[in-house]
């Protein structure tokens, strides 16, 4: 079989996607290969194909347990016999799995890195021709990246030590070229083919909003997206709890996950999830890597994460169905605070004394993750800079492209911004923060500020009616436009030169500034009445419902979650299709052979009942 029998066939697709044919073609020509895709691009198809195709068993690596689960049953729902071997595994599974690997009866076997270290294991696996060694999620060998994985560095010992070198391909989601670097040599990567794809995800909807109530904010987003299923991340295990607990108080199907939780609960509250009993999971960036959870449909980060590519890693477990998905991030300037707290203070694995240095980067980092939150242009094409992609100028599918700007002239509020930090620092002889100087102009009668005394200075309350949002909003503008800079050791608000422009000479400062910034009510409601294009509007139809009820049935019955029967993208298209025999059913994108077996009787006989127009 050729691959693109072997895509059709297993898989259900007709065509690859970017990237995934040259690193196929690669590891089939027996070259090493490094892909390098966003979360969501498929790069296990790049792998799994190669293994279909090969003689012999294919060795995959990959960090997380739970989706090697997820994985297998994924293939073996496909037809395809895999099988992992880890330490969830009982005493008679793994003799089980032993005795299957033994008589060659897997294409696929999926490990974590530590099963290298089992001397049972390597002479198990010495035993088989291996037809080639895939390394998932190969940033977690790099120091530099976000994940790193001690164990990873003895995969190249392994590779090395075996009798006959299979092609070895590794794969991540990770961008910058100091964790690519690590990849090819702690790896032992030979001359690999390398595949670097765009890194857009363009069924992704990127928003920042910056609400004065997060969890108000938060609420009112998630009783807009009631039926669908999302992922809130939080910096912190305590804003887990107090998040979570906020929303179940309030009716959200939510459940939770972070480190701090026992090994059985985690796994619990996973499964809760995956199995759609519960639509919502508040999480710390704990939960997720290798969560193959395809129909995720929103991803709210409740605080900044610490550098882009975690956000956009996180942000990218929504949509890998390919469904149109949104990724929103709620910013408040605290969170960079935090942010440093972590990069500071967090645990750290120990490596060699090159502590100081990633701190800076990762602080550097961070700032780059500001930028993105406080940008006014293209979302989508901040993050494309970051990775270094070339991009149009809008997307068109962004919070920022999709609002209207309003121009508009702000001379006075930041006469009033900048005079004010002058007369706090006359009268106290030191800079405060953001916060201080918003009670102050907001006229707050908070303890610190009667204090410090404050309430005297000649700026008190000259603010008094607008929010404390749209000040700080203004003070961020007049940072990013360089009239005022934020003294890093303290987070200090401080003046530049060209602030005495404004305050002295005259000169006019105007702002762009989102409407919905403005008019958040507004929107909101304009935006239930009219969903905006990227959205979308159509109701469910009667047959989508139908098909829908039958893989919830159907994944009961099996156990498995609804998602490894059929995505949500294959029965929107079966629903629009309307197939009424076998092979119709089978151009349907999702469906391969395996699966027009197994289930399509029953798919095709509940499409009947409709056609028939009961
Ligand atoms: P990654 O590991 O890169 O995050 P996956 O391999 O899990 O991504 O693939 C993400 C989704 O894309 C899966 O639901 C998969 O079925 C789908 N997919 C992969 N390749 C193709 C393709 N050629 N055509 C259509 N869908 C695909
Ligand atoms: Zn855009």
């Amino acid at each position: 079989m050729d691959k693109y029998s072997v895509l059709k066939q297993y898989f259900g697709h007709t065509s690859f996607r970017e990237g995934q044919e040259k690193l196929i073609d690669a590891v089939l020509s027996g070259r090493d290969a490094l892909g390098i895709m966003p979360t969501g691009g498929g790069k296990s198809l790049c792998y799994q194909i190669p293994a279909l195709m090969f003689d012999g068993t294919a060795l995959v690596i990959s960090p997380l347990i739970s989706l090697m689960a997820d994985q297998v049953g994924a293939l073996e729902n496909a037809g395809i016999s895999a099988t992992f071997i880890n330490s969830s595994l009982t005493p008679e599974q793994l003799d089980q799995a032993r005795d299957g690997v033994r008589c060659g009866r897997y294409r696929l076997i999926y490990i974590a890195p530590e099963r290298l270290d089992s001397d049972s294991f390597l002479r198990l696996i010495s035993e088989r021709r291996l037809s080639l060694i895939a390394v998932d999620e190969a940033h977690c060998v790099s120091q530099w990246g976000q994940d790193f994985r001690p164990s990873y560095l003895r995969i190249a010992g392994f590779v090395e030590s075996l009798p006959e070198r299979p092609p070895l391909c590794a794969f991540t989601a990770t961008a910058t070229a100091r964790v690519r670097q690590d990849i090819r040599e702690k790896l032992g990567l030979r001359g690999p083919v390398e595949v670097v794809t765009g890194f857009d995800r363009p069924n992704l909807f990127f928003d920042v909003r910056r609400p004065a109530n997060k969890t108000e904010a938060l609420l009112s987003l998630l009783r807009e997206r009631r039926e669908k299923s999302g992922i809130v991340y939080c910096a912190t295990r305590a804003n887990v709890e107090r998040v979570c607990f906020s929303l179940q108080r309030a009716g959200v199907e939510a459940t939770r996950y972070h480190a701090g939780l026992s090994e059985a609960e985690r796994r619990q509250n996973q499964e809760d999830f995956r199995f759609d009993r519960k639509t919502v999971m508040v999480a710390t960036n704990a939960f997720g890597m290798g969560i193959d959870k395809s129909n995720v449909s929103f991803v709210i980060h409740y605080n900044m994460p610490k550098d882009l590519e975690s956000y956009y890693q996180e942000a990218g477990r929504a949509g890998r169905d390919g469904e149109p998905a949104e990724a929103i991030l709620l910013y408040a300037p605290g969170d960079v605070a935090t942010a440093q707290f972590l990069i500071t203070h967090g645990e750290r694995e120990p490596n060699n004394g090159e502590e100081g240095g990633r701190r800076e980067q990762d602080l550097r980092r961070l700032e780059m993750m500001v930028g993105y939150c406080k940008h006014g242009g293209c979302l989508r094409g901040c993050i494309l800079d970051y990775f270094g992609q070339e991009h149009g100028a809008g997307c068109g599918n962004c919070g920022n492209c999709c609002e209207s700007y309003v121009e508009s002239d702000i001379t006075v509020t930041a006469q009033m911004i900048l005079s004010c930090i002058r007369r706090v620092h006359d009268k106290l002889g030191y800079y405060v923060g953001m916060t201080a100087i918003v009670s102050v102009l907001r006229g707050s009668r908070s303890r610190r500020i009667e204090e410090l005394g404050l309430e005297g200075v000649s700026t008190y309350g000259l603010l008094r009616d607008r929010s404390s949002a749209e000040i700080r909003g203004c003070i961020e503008y007049l940072e990013n436009a360089g009239y005022l800079f934020v003294e890093q050791e303290h987070s200090t608000l401080r003046m530049t030169e060209r602030a005495g422009a404004v305050l002295f000479r005259g000169e006019r400062v105007s702002m762009s500034v989102r409407q919905d910034l403005q008019q958040e009510s507004r929107r909101e409601r304009r935006r239930r009445a009219q969903p905006a294009a990227h959205w979308r509007s159509e109701p469910e139809s009667d047959l989508l419902m139908a098909l829908r009820a039958l893989r919830t049935n159907l994944a009961r019955r099996e156990g498995v979650p609804a998602y490894i029967i059929f995505s949500n993208a294959t029965l929107a298209d079966m629903a629009a299709r309307v197939p009424r025999t076998r092979s119709q059913l089978l151009e349907v994108p999702g469906i391969g052979a395996v699966k027009a077996e197994r289930y399509g009787d029953l798919f095709l006989e509940e499409i009947e009942k409709y056609a028939d127009g009961k």
